[in-house]
């Protein structure tokens, strides 16, 4: 059976937009899914530890038959193929996937959260999600995310970079 999947992807440190198309390339292979639509890329300014670069960061739609934990397996094993090393937590990152929606399952074990914790409370997933999908709303609160509103000192978004460079790659 397909399901339904936004994961968002970021990155902040080396080659920030090469590290996002090879995890989204490496991603959209016909064993295991494929990527059917994509967000703007954003700027955004980190989150949690702030002394380190800006991240980039966009969110897609990914239909694929995996389970949610195998396909946390999966987005785990891209992240080291695209070259992820072990820091603390918060901290820089070549590439970081995360599954933020999966149809409307709600879903708790200890590796994997779904819908994802940070969901409704940062700018830079909200945003892009809602470019794929105005009408989403949180599987388990209800709250439609187009009537969230982030306070400004909250907000990470720096600017909206109308990038075609994943269609490029076609
Ligand atoms: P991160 O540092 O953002 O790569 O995430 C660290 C850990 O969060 C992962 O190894 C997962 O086990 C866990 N995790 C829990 N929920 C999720 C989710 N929805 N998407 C991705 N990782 C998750």
């Amino acid at each position: 059976m397909k399901h339904t999947v936004y994961i968002g992807a970021g990155s902040n440190t080396g080659d920030r937009l090469g590290n996002i198309r090879k995890a989204l390339n490496l991603l959209d292979n016909p064993g295991d899914g494929k990527i059917t639509a994509l967000s703007s890329l954003y700027e955004t300014l980190p989150f949690g530890y702030k002394e380190q670069e800006n991240f980039y960061n966009l969110v897609f739609l990914y239909e694929t038959s995996l389970e949610p934990e195998a396909l946390l397996h999966l987005i785990k094993k891209i992240e080291k193929e695209t070259g992820r090393k072990e820091r603390e937590r918060w901290h820089e990152r070549e590439i970081d996937l995360d599954i933020l929606l999966y149809d409307s399952l709600v879903y708790k074990s200890p590796l994997l959260t779904i819908p994802h914790p940070g969901l409704i409370n940062r700018d830079f997933v909200i945003l892009p999600l809602l470019e794929l999908n105005n009408n989403i709303a949180h599987p388990e609160s209800g709250i439609k995310l187009n009537s969230i509103v982030i306070p400004e000192p909250d907000r990470c978004v720096i600017r909206k970079i109308n990038q075609e460079f994943f269609k490029n790659e076609q």
